[in-house]
This record gives C-alpha cells, structure tokens and sequence, in this order.
C-alpha cells in the first residue's frame, strides 16, 4: 500500500493532511524518514507517527440492497449515490464492488479491500452472479442454450462467458453470470431481441440478499471467506 494511504488507514488525519506529515518528515519506516508519499509499504514494516506505531484499521466488509433510482458511485450525481443509505464513518474509503446501473435493484458488496472485490470481479475468478429479470417479451426457450454458449454482444470481439437461465415465467428468468462486462444482462437479452424492464441481483457468491430495500449489514466472517 503507498505510505500516504497507509497512514491515512492508521490515522484519523484526511489524504491532505497525512501528505503534509510525510513531506514535512514525521513520518519513519523502519527507523528513517521518508518523505516520499508513494513509497511502497507494507504492514509488517515498522511505521511510526511522532514516535508512536501506526498499525491500519481492519477491512470493512457490507452488503447493501440498493433501491432504484440510485447509483453505485461516492458522489451524488443525477441521481442520489448509495452512501447516502450508510451511516458510516469514512465513508470515502469504502468502494462499491461491481456496479449496478441506477435503474437496477438488489445486491451490492461494499469495501475498502481492494484485493478481495478484485476476486469477485474478475471474470478469470469465476464468482457467479445471480440476477431476477423482467422481460418485455416472452423467453425464448432457445436463450438457454445460447447462453450456455456465449453470445457476442454489440461491439464486443468476444463471446461472454458460458451463463446459466432459469425460466420463472414466460417473461420471468433468472440469469447466473460470472462477468461483469457494462450493462452486461441488458446487453445479453438486447442481443436475442428481448428487453430487460426489470432487474434485480439477489446473490453474488454465497451472498444473498437478507436486508429489505435501503437496509444494510456487514458481511459476516464466513461470507467475507468464502469470496475470497
Ligand atoms: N447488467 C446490467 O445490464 N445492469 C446492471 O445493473 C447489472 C448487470
């Protein structure tokens, strides 16, 4: 982790402030100065603040169930982010782990860890990803094998990865992904000529949704396990 960001996981000083301690030299790794606010650092190094040791808070691990006509993002834009759900200190240092658009509903993982989110959102880690999906038009039951297949999607050079769909009703599925490429289930359905007019994800990993629209919780030790 950079030295600025490790003192500010250790501190309760902001970004600018834990860069003006370094470059002013209060900062020791190892018994000497560095100023240098990007060294790379690591928690086994010694790393001390006018003397005292710095050690980083824990991860923070949550899942939220994200109403519509939010967005996944810190800030407020168009529409109100999700943050504005979440009583939580520091909310700045937290990121949301594989977006849904404003007008999707359900399931988010939100943390400060990045490695563990880039276990859940790299497709090479094969994380499935469950989604409810309204459909316009009734499925077409040959969806299912095409799915299976992998579809190219508009300006896409590659197929998507082999999907599971599970019929409810006829314009009712639920679709299991392992990606997470933009607009990914709309494209999908856009892609054999149906349209997504609701969209809901209910599980991610072991993760379901348990919380009612709005409401969050942190993720259990096992939850946090079992998508590492
Ligand atoms: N796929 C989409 O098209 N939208 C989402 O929000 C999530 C997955």
């Amino acid at each position: 982790m950079r030295l600025d960001k490790f003192v500010c996981k250790s501190t309760a000083l902001t970004k600018a402030e834990a860069i003006v301690h370094i470059e002013d030299g209060d900062i020791k790794v190892n018994g000497n100065v560095n100023t240098d606010i990007s060294a790379q650092v690591h928690e086994n190094n010694e790393i001390t603040f006018a003397g005292e040791q710095l050690s980083p808070r824990p991860f923070r691990y949550l899942l939220m169930n994200k109403p519509a006509q939010t967005i996944c993002s810190n800030i407020d834009e168009v529409y109100p982010s999700l943050f504005n759900y979440i009583d939580i200190e520091r909310p700045q240092e937290l990121h949301i782990v594989g977006r849904l658009d404003a007008d999707t509903t359900g399931l988010v993982l939100i943390t400060d860890d990045g490695r563990w989110s880039f276990n859940i959102t790299s497709p090479n880690k094969l994380c499935p990803k469950v989604y409810r999906v309204h459909l316009r038009q009734p499925i077409d039951i040959s969806a299912k094998a095409l799915f299976a297949q992998g579809i190219k999607l508009q300006g896409e050079l590659q197929l998507t990865a082999p999907a599971t769909l599970a019929i409810v009703d006829d314009k009712q599925v639920l679709l299991t992904i392992t990606e997470g490429k933009f607009h990914q289930v709309k494209r999908m359905f856009a892609s054999i000529g149906n349209k997504v007019v609701g969209l809901h994800r209910e599980s991610i990993g072991c993760v379901t949704l348990d919380v009612d629209e709005g409401q969050w919780r942190y993720l259990t030790v096992d939850e946090i396990n079992d998508l590492n």
